[in-house]
């Protein structure tokens, strides 16, 4: 397919994957009149956002657990959708304020105010905190100057975010900051990760030589937080589909096999499934390896670029402990830099971090595991995951009240789950996709960069990218 995009699409359009990338690809593209398909190999749609009811009445996020309201795209959606608080019985849930801890070699330090996963935008909060040692400190307020003398990026360069937070900053603000919070959003490490597909908010600072800190930034209402529904996230991907007609979902049904006919179609099958009526066009909304799969055939170099996109396995434990235990817990949750030697990567208090969760006699806590490059969360049992997980919360908070067996728990492992947006990954990506043959496109965490908002703006774009031949109109 080709002409000019956004037009209407009179095709037959296969989305493979209903993750939130594939779902937002298909509603768009059945609004523009395609016969949409959704094959989605799991018997559920959602992929990474996946809600469970804990207890009668409870429902809570075993994938993505909230989505961040101001990130482009995301209001506009919502708003389509009537989501964004307008129906009583979906109203938006809006996160406490709150500083999540992070864990430091001088104890727990409330994570300063202005200091985001790319680090620090204002360094006053960051004195106060108490994170850093005065060396650390003193070279961190070296920033302005260190921004002057760095060369700047090149516009078809990239560089990890550890390395330019390190060389405006300092390493220990890498190490303080960045790998907590960066690193444990994406599995990872923050000296691999990319400038431009992790952190791109920090690209125009690293290309024309912008101080971070001297930075003035426009005064008006506080930012969006973060957000969710009573009934979880699954709220979005439901209703992503809920009134949309013109798609037809095939949950159970995976795609194994992608192949061009000679009348420029593409036949899709899997096991089970055989070829049936062909595609005009295909969405790839499936992570980077069976996209890689899929392309074997098709379109090689991209196949073998897709083929080495990293990931790393991670779990989510919900943990359901008295009320009366945790109490005394500070902040909303904790942050465990890659370096201390815990399998517990991160902990949220949902109770303190969501206002509908609060007041119960159950806290339910949600504790997370698994970095790129280790594989110890698939080989442990759930049991031993959930003790490994309480025992390493319960050392760092000193709480001892969390030696009692917990009095439930939900385990949801994640293999293969977050890829490594490495340094590079952008441009890799973007050369793979001109390899595509006309009418496929891919969509999703794999190639446009990890979180919900970022789902959203890729299945947009790949609905966007795909058009009616000229001729058919
Ligand atoms: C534990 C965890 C916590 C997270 N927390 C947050 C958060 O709080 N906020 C946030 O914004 N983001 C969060 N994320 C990231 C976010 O969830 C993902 O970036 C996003 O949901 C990915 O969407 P996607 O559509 O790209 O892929 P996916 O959701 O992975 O969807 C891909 C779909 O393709 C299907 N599929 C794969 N192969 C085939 C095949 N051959 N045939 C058919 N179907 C196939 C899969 O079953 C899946 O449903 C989290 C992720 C995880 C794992």
């Amino acid at each position: 397919m080709h002409g000019r995009p956004t037009d209407e699409i009179r095709g037959r359009v296969a989305v493979i994957g209903a993750g939130v990338a594939g779902l937002v690809a298909a509603r768009r593209l059945a609004q523009r009149g395609a016969d949409v398909t959704v094959w989605e190999a799991e018997d559920r749609v959602g992929g990474q956002v996946h809600t469970a009811e804990v207890t009668p009445g409870t429902y809570l996020d075993l994938g993505a657990e909230a989505l961040h309201l101001a990130a482009p795209g995301v209001a506009a959606l919502l708003a389509e959708l009537r989501l964004d608080g307008v129906r009583l019985d979906e109203t938006m849930v809006v996160s406490s304020p709150g500083a999540t801890r992070l864990v430091t070699p001088r104890g727990l330090r409330a994570l300063p105010d202005g200091v985001g996963p790319a680090g620090p935008t204002r360094l006053g909060p960051v004195v106060r905190s108490r994170t850093l040692t005065w060396s650390g400190l003193a070279r961190a307020g070296l920033e302005p100057a260190a921004a002057r003398r760095m060369p700047a990026l090149a516009d078809d360069g990239d560089m990890s975010v550890g390395d330019f937070v390190t060389r405006r900053f300092g390493g220990a603000v890498t190490h303080a900051f960045v790998d907590p919070l960066l690193g444990t959003l994406h599995s990872g490490d923050v000296s691999r990760l990319s400038l431009r597909g992790c952190a791109p908010a920090l690209v125009p600072a690293a290309t024309h030589r912008r101080s971070l800190v001297l930075r003035r930034r426009a005064a008006g209402p506080p930012a969006l937080g973060f957000a969710t529904w009573p009934q979880g996230l699954s709220v979005l991907t439901t209703a992503l589909l809920a009134d949309q007609p013109g798609v037809t979902v095939r949950t159970g049904t995976a795609a194994t096999s992608l192949s061009r006919r000679s009348d420029g179609r593409y036949d899709l099958a899997g096991p089970g499934t055989p070829a049936g009526t062909p595609y005009d066009a295909v969405v790839l909304a499936v992570p980077a390896r069976p996209a890689a799969r899929l392309l074997a055939g098709l379109a090689p170099q991209a196949a073998a670029t897709l083929a080495a996109v990293e990931t790393a396995d991670v779990v989510t434990v919900l943990v359901g402990v008295p009320s009366t235990v945790t109490r005394d817990l500070p902040g909303t949750g904790l942050l465990v830099p890659s370096d201390a030697g815990r399998l517990l990567k991160a902990a949220t208090y949902l109770g303190r971090k969501w206002p509908h969760l609060a007041g119960g006699e159950t806290c339910w806590l949600r504790l997370s595991a698994g970095r790129a490059g280790e594989h110890r969360v698939q080989d442990l049992t759930d049991d031993r995951l959930v003790d490994l997980l309480t025992a390493d919360l319960r050392d760092l908070t000193g709480l001892a009240g969390l030696a009692a067996a917990p009095t439930a728990a939900v385990v949801r492992r994640w293999p293969a789950a977050l890829p490594q947006i490495t340094v590079g990954h952008p441009a890799r990506v973007a050369a793979a996709r001109a390899t595509l043959p006309p009418g496929v496109v891919l969509a999703g965490a794999s190639y446009d960069g990890l979180g919900l908002a970022a789902g959203i703006r890729s299945g947009e774009a790949a609905a966007a990218a795909l058009s009616v031949p000229e001729e058919a109109r």
